[in-house]
């Protein structure tokens, strides 16, 4: 998006600064175009947005108006889902700890990933209980070259997939019918064309008949600006390079079926989908040189802009506040308003700047105001702009909402 300094001072009157800017309409544009690229290999390819990355109703909600499914890893999510109007058939519940409510999601047909063997025995004794059959997934863990070993799914590589199988297919009310693999950290097209060739593998061998979904997990980059992309040491592919080893090879491996028998080929993207669609609002609140160190305070902190600020140099706008001419070209560190030596949200600017300059984050839709702690101040508003119209999605947090949970 672009700023100006009249409809950031717009935004301060009305919402208070920082601020996260959600542009819808980009945002829409951008799902529409990974949804369609991968239709247009598998049609039957859908998506299912991870709520961790961005639990904000308002996008959850453009995201179901879309057609997509709602993948949650908890109750609380599971909770934010069904508050919004999902059908339990249009929720993907994953995760190593589920809660209470996978139960119910279970009796209402909704979708479940299993993640250990306890998981398989609960599951198995509460469809005994109730005497009721369920369909369930399996979260495989697979090696696609990453560095780590991944501690989510049940191992393929052990014979611990071969027995959680035999479990399901020995149970009364149990059918295995999908499969299920993510992997963080490994984003690059050898990686995802590993995992949809094991995935395709393991349901040939585990499955009975056709099986009804495969999951892919997430992990595709997203589109993101050069300053960004160049910061990655290699290329940044495009949703058609991801289709090429996915979508594609499913539909290779299906084509002699008639399309309403093949299964629903699924991704759950998170960070792909929401990431540069929001901005941060901030405001250089002093400049101070200390050592012939250059340092601007900002009134927003790392906690705001989310994790990733501490690995890439997000991209960055500076709104002038003044024409005042004596900006200051040293090399600047902007740094939070916390008291943390480490809340560092941009190293060595030094394209010029002066006191009370906005400073626009890019790319902080992901892991950014979900993972904001209470600390130190609350959380600032959330707004988003489509048609050149802003709404409000998140008002800001006020010292009674950080001590509504608290005996005062
Ligand atoms: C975190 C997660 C996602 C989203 O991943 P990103 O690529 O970071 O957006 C999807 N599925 C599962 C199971 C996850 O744990």
């Amino acid at each position: 998006m672009k700023y100006d300094k009249n409809f950031i001072e717009k935004i301060e009157r009305q919402y208070g600064l920082p601020c996260y800017v959600f542009d819808e309409d980009a945002f829409r544009e951008n799902y529409c175009d990974l949804r369609n690229t991968l239709k247009r290999y598998y049609s039957k390819y859908e998506i299912a947005y991870s709520y961790k990355t961005n639990y904000a109703p308002a996008i959850c909600k453009i995201v179901k108006e879309m057609g997509g499914y709602a993948e949650v890893v908890s109750d609380m999510e599971y909770a934010i889902a069904k508050k919004i109007g999902y059908e339990s058939s249009m929720i993907v519940y994953n995760g190593p700890f589920k809660g209470e409510l996978l139960e119910e999601h279970l009796l209402n047909g909704g979708i479940v990933n299993i993640d250990n063997m306890k998981e398989i025995r609960r599951i198995i004794a509460f469809s005994e209980k109730v005497e009721k059959c369920f369909n369930v997934g399996i979260r495989v863990n697979i090696n696609v070259g990453q560095s780590f070993v991944s501690r989510f799914g049940i191992d393929a590589d052990s014979d611990d997939l071969k027995y959680a199988v035999e479990l399901i297919n020995n149970s009364k009310y149990l059918k295995l019918i999908g499969l299920h693999c993510h992997i963080g950290q490994a984003r690059n097209l050898v990686a995802w064309k590993s995992r949809t060739e094991q995935i395709l593998q393991l349901a040939d061998k585990y499955i009975e008949g056709t099986p009804k979904y495969l999951d892919l997990g997430s992990g595709m980059f997203g589109k993101m600006d050069e300053v960004m992309a160049s910061q990655f040491t290699s290329a940044i592919p495009s949703y058609e390079d991801y289709a090429e080893v996915t979508a594609k090879i499913v539909y290779d491996h299906y084509r002699n079926l008639p399309e309403e028998e093949r299964p629903i080929l699924f991704t759950e993207p998170g960070t792909t989908v929401d990431n540069k669609y929001v901005d941060l609002i901030a405001q250089i609140a002093c400049l101070k040189k200390i050592k012939g160190k250059s340092f601007g305070v900002i009134n927003a902190s790392i906690h705001n802009l989310g994790d990733v600020c501490t690995s890439v140099s997000l991209p960055i706008e500076v709104v002038h506040y003044s024409d005042c001419s004596n900006r200051d070209f040293d090399a600047h560190d902007f740094v939070g308003y916390t008291c943390l030596e480490q809340d560092v949200a941009y190293s060595n600017y030094n394209k010029g700047i002066a006191d009370s300059d906005y400073l626009i984050f890019g790319n902080v839709g992901g892991y950014s105001n979900v993972d904001k702690p209470p600390f130190i101040l609350p959380q600032c508003a959330m707004i988003g702009v489509s048609n050149g119209e802003s709404y409000l999605i998140k008002r800001r947090e006020t010292v009674e909402d950080i001590l509504l949970t608290y005996i005062v």
